[in-house]
Order: structure tokens, then C-alpha cells, then sequence
């Protein structure tokens, strides 16, 4: 079974040298943020006020104009705790009790993400479950289990109607936003139907598909035949929308992708006049919402960069809490509402290459792209989503005393780290499997590295080119009308249930 594209893993493991072997010795250790409670009153307090905070919280049944959905791509149950502690001590303050955005959000409920056919899922079929209501085989999107992946016409009567597009078809405005490209599984379950989610581009298709009139992934955004279309697409993956001839505007030397000679950004362009094309931070900025009628942002050839690249010299890239705000304001424009998709997509990515400061990192960008929407909308009349497609094989493990930093090694006290059997340090951040494992004998000793360091690649036990998806449930958390239907445990395709029962479609 294919778990993972070759472009996907490229990607993974382009955008830096994920190594830090020979790295500087560690940072002193800086001495732990102190508990803000340290009495048993103390936490019987805090306890209490939480308490009165759950029995304050009073269902809102009213009907959703606005759906904003927040996917984490593999932000699992162990990035939300570690990437909790990990923002916390960022902030210098005591990140076991740090209280997220995420965290504040008042409804949860664990999310069954298997797909039709695999224990542990990829993210289109998740994607196509979270948008579309159905679960189905690894490696599709927008079409239902009867399809047959790689084959475009044993799969096209299989087509699934998603969110976005029952949504335009009412008159209201819909958005894709994401850092990954705007073309990758995630984003492109809201408009796509595909026997491969790696027919991002023509070139990536067989002849076969094309005969058989399937078209590839960049050109179904643009000839979406729902409403209007597609009224926001912020992200990467610029190189799919132009002719293998075009040159990048922002890298002279890289071309487009397209084999069929298509310039699908022209194209849209010239359906929507009033429309507004964008591909680097400062045209972005430029962008006033009152004036454009629609907004096309492609802001890298392949995946936007992680957050913890993006404000190096020479990317000019919006936030992700930037591109969240800006959408919110173009698309609250349609008085009918709106749903909208924010996609933290690589945080998938980071964890694939066994490199969790990045995923942690694009984990907090996320919560800053959260707080920016609950900054923008009205909770009475807008529901909030946030989740994950499906977790990753990352594991926060060992004793670490109290306040000890998240990337470091396992130390009791801070600063004297735990031996293991072989003499050597272990870090709390692992993998079960990928591209940081070693064997027994070569495993160096983490307590003498630089393990909090961008590029530090955690140590993993199986040894694999691409570390994989984890197949434990996820959580989904939620505020707004009918946010208290998140509750228990559900299966992923529920959580359509819950947003079209919340706009009131049938
Ligand atoms: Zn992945």
C-alpha cells in the first residue's frame, strides 16, 4: 500500500538539512518557569473554577451561517500536548499548564480515523471523510469506497458531494487556506474527485486517466462547477497551475508543471475580472477585501515553509494566521455566510521527516491562526472546527521533572539527564519509526547534542526513509452552534454531519 507520494517525501526532507549530527554542544539549561499553582488548595481551586466553567456552558442550538473548519494535518494527541508545552515555554512561562487556544475551546470529542480500507489512513481519505461524510480508500479524494484507486474511470461514477460545493450551490461563499500545496489531499477534498491524489497535475497523470477524461487536481480547482467557485484559495503549489515552459516569478529559474501548456492562473484570472491574484507577502498585504471579489494566493512553486523558515530572509510568505484573517474578511462579505477550510498543512510534514521542533512550530502557528478567527467572527452565529486528519508515530515519553524543556532530553532533575541502558541521554520527543533511527550501537548520545536546535532529527526505533501516520484516534474541538454535539467518541465522517446539520442543509 502506498503510504506516502515521492513528492510528498521530497518535500519533506527539501526545505532543510534535517540533521544535526556534530551540532553544538546544548544551551545551559535555563532554569524551569515556575508552576503558577503550588499548594493542594491551589489546584482545588483551580479545579473548581473550571468546574463552574463547564457548568456555565449553556448549548447553543441556533443555526450556523458560518462554518470555519481547522485541520492540523497529523497533528495527533501527542503534538497537541507537547506542542502545548512547547509554546508555552516559549513564552517563558510554565508550558504543562499552558492553556492554548485550541485547549480553550469548549466542546471535544475523539475522532475513530480509519479509512475504509487501512487501519492507518492517509490524508485523503480523512480529508474526504472530515468534508464530504464518507470514509474511503486510501489515496482518493472526493470519491466514495466503490472507487478504485489509480483508476480514473472505475472511479468517476463514485463521485461525493462535498461541504463547499453544497454550500455554493445555496449561494454562500466558500475557502480553501492552506500551507501545504492549495492542490495536496487536504484542500483539495473540498473540490476535487480523484482516483489519485497524486494527479495534483497533469504531468503526475497516466495516459490512461486523461483518455478516460479524468483532468488533474490544479485544473478541477479552477473549473470547479459549484456557485461561483471557490470565492478564497490561499497556499503552495504554484508550479501545478503553469505550462512546464513558464518561468517562476519568484524563483527565475524553476518552471511550471503543467504538461498541457495550461496557464490556469490566467485562466481564472480572466473569468474573474475583479478578482485578485497574489504570490508573495507584500502583494498579499496590498489586497483590500472591500475591492476584490474573489483571492487567489500561490505563494511557493511546491508547499508554503514552515513556520519556523518563514520569516528567514527572502520568504516573503503570509502567516497563516494572516491568510486565516484575510479570507474571513473577504468571504464575510456574502451576507448569505460562509465555510472555510484552514489547513496547517505541514505539520505532516515536519513529523515525516522525524524533525519535531518544525511540527511543533507549525502547531502553535496554527493556534495563532485560531485565535485570529475567534477574533473575527460571532460564536452565535459561526461554528469553529478544529482537528486533525490522523495522528503520527510521535511519542512524548520518559520522566521528565517538572518544566523540563519539551525538546530536551529527559532530565530529573533539569538538567541532569536519565541514562538509559546503554549509559547514554534519551530525548522526551521520539519516533517509533523513520528517518532518525539508528541502530543499538550507532545511536549517539542525545545529552551531548543540541537537541533543541531547528534541524535536530529526534532518534526513532524503526528504521524507515519516511517516518509514517500514526492510525490512534484524533480529538476535534469545537465552539459556536451545535459545537456540543462534539462529544463522546465519533467517527471522522460525523464531523460533516455536525457542520451540514449546523448550516441547516439537507
Ligand atoms: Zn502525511
Amino acid at each position: 500500500m502506498r503510504t506516502l507520494s515521492s513528492a510528498l517525501l521530497a518535500s519533506c526532507l527539501i526545505a532543510a538539512p534535517l540533521f544535526a549530527q556534530g551540532a553544538p554542544a546544548p544551551a545551559p539549561a535555563r532554569a524551569p518557569a515556575k508552576s503558577p499553582v503550588s499548594t493542594s488548595q491551589g489546584y482545588l481551586d483551580a479545579g473548581q473554577a473550571e468546574l463552574n466553567r463547564l457548568l456555565a456552558e449553556k448549548p447553543n442550538n441556533r443555526k450556523a451561517r458560518n462554518v470555519i473548519i481547522f485541520i492540523g494535518d497529523g497533528m495527533g494527541v501527542s503534538t497537541l500536548t507537547a506542542g502545548r508545552i512547547f509554546e508555552g515555554q516559549q513564552l517563558g512561562l510554565d508550558g504543562e499548564s499552558f492553556v492554548g487556544e485550541m485547549d480553550r475551546l469548549p466542546h471535544t470529542a475523539l475522532v475513530k480515523t480509519y479509512s475504509h480500507d487501512a487501519q492507518v489512513p492517509d490524508s485523503a481519505p480523512t480529508a474526504t471523510a472530515i468534508v464530504a461524510g464518507v470514509k474511503t480508500r486510501n489515496g482518493v479524494i472526493g470519491v466514495g469506497p466503490e472507487a478504485v484507486e489509480n483508476d480514473c474511470a472505475a472511479s468517476a461514477p463514485f463521485k461525493v458531494q462535498s461541504l463547499f460545493g453544497m454550500a455554493e450551490d445555496r449561494g454562500l461563499a466558500t475557502g480553501i487556506v492552506s500551507t501545504a500545496t492549495i492542490t495536496h489531499a487536504t484542500p483539495a477534498s473540498a473540490y476535487a474527485h480523484t482516483a489519485q491524489r497524486d494527479w495534483e497535475v497533469d504531468a503526475n497523470m497516466p495516459a490512461a486517466a486523461k483518455a478516460a477524461g479524468c483532468t488533474d487536481i490544479a485544473r478541477q480547482m479552477v473549473e470547479w462547477p459549484h456557485g461561483n467557485g471557490l470565492d478564497v484559495m490561499l497556499g503552495g503549489g504554484r508550479q501545478h497551475f503553469i505550462p512546464a515552459t513558464m518561468a517562476d516569478p519568484e524563483y527565475p529559474k524553476a518552471k511550471g508543471k503543467r504538461a498541457d501548456g495550461k496557464d490556469l492562473i490566467a485562466t481564472w484570472s480572466a473569468a474573474n475580472p475583479k478578482g485578485a491574484y497574489v504570490w508573495n507577502s507584500d502583494s498579499f498585504a496590498a489586497v483590500d477585501p472591500r475591492n476584490a471579489t474573489k483571492l487567489l494566493g500561490l505563494f511557493e512553486p511546491s508547499h508554503m515553509q514552515f513556520e519556523a523558515d518563514r520569516t528567514a530572509a527572502g520568504n516573503k510568505e503570509p502567516s497563516l494566521a494572516e491568510m486565516t484573517t484575510k479570507a474571513i474578511a473577504m468571504l464575510s462579505k456574502n451576507r448569505k455566510g460562509y465555510v472555510l477550510m484552514v489547513e496547517a498543512g505541514r505539520i505532516d510534514h515536519a513529523h515525516h521527516g522525524g524533525n519535531a521542533y518544525r511540527a511543533l512550530q507549525d502547531t502553535v502557528a496554527l493556534n495563532a491562526a485560531l485565535k485570529a478567527a475567534m477574533g473575527a467572527v460571532d460564536l452565535r452565529d459561526t461554528l469553529i472546527v478544529v482537528t486533525s486528519d490522523h495522528g503520527h508515530a510521535f511519542t512524548m515519553a520518559g520522566y521528565p521533572e517538572r518544566g523540563n524543556p519539551i525538546l530536551g532530553v529527559v532530565s530529573a532533575p533539569v538538567g541532569t539527564p536519565t541514562l538509559a541502558k546503554d549509559g547514554k541521554g534519551y530525548t522526551t520527543l521520539g519516533y517509533a519509526n523513520g528517518p532518525g533511527a539508528v541502530s543499538a550501537a550507532e545511536r549517539s548520545d542525545p545529552a551531548k547534542e543540541d537537541t533543541g536546535a531547528l534541524n535536530y532529527r529526534q532518534q526513532a526505533l524503526v528504521p524507515l526513509s519516511s517516518e509514517t501516520h500514526g492510525g490512534d484516534d484524533v480529538v476535534a474541538r469545537a465552539a459556536g452552534p451545535k459545537a456540543h454535539l462534539f462529544k463522546g467518541t465519533i467517527e471522522q465522517n460525523t464531523i460533516f454531519q455536525i457542520m451540514r446539520s449546523a448550516l441547516g442543509f439537507k
